[in-house]
């Protein structure tokens, strides 16, 4: 767990499972029964073909540094965990995510990095998925 700050996000119908996955400490995704692709952000509707047939899917929480940019300065509350490391993370099963990287030396990280995911808990019944780099 990191001690960057987390709020509780709105949680709907559509992303319900998603949250209550990340509760739970799994990354979890509808996957489209017609054309295979893992969505993100989660939705009922597949971005890729149009289909509304989706399967809720356990991801294996893996994937690597899509690209990332080092934050040096930065107000309010975040301004205390300076410099924090702002990543699209590619998952193993294919969908990108925009997360913090944590548990590492931001001067250390690098595209194609190996990273796994942490869950940051909100306090209310959901979890923020951050990665963390992996051996
Ligand atoms: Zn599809």
């Amino acid at each position: 767990m990191s001690d960057l700050p987390t709020s509780a996000p709105p949680v709907n119908a559509e992303t319900k499972p998603y949250w209550d996955g990340t509760a739970e400490g799994v990354l979890r995704m509808p996957r489209c029964d017609d054309c295979g692709l893992v969505i993100f952000y989660p939705r009922s509707i597949c971005p890729g073909c149009r289909s509304r047939n989706t399967t809720w899917v356990e991801l294996s929480g893996r994937g690597s540094v899509y690209s990332y940019t080092v934050t040096r300065r930065i107000g309010g509350r975040w301004q205390k965990h300076t410099p924090l490391v702002i990543a699209y993370v590619e998952l193993d099963e294919g969908p990108r995510m925009l997360t913090n990287l944590v548990d590492c030396d931001p001067e250390s990280v690098a595209i194609g990095m190996p990273v796994e995911v942490r869950f940051d808990p909100t306090g209310e019944e959901s979890a923020v998925p951050r990665f963390a780099p992996r051996p």
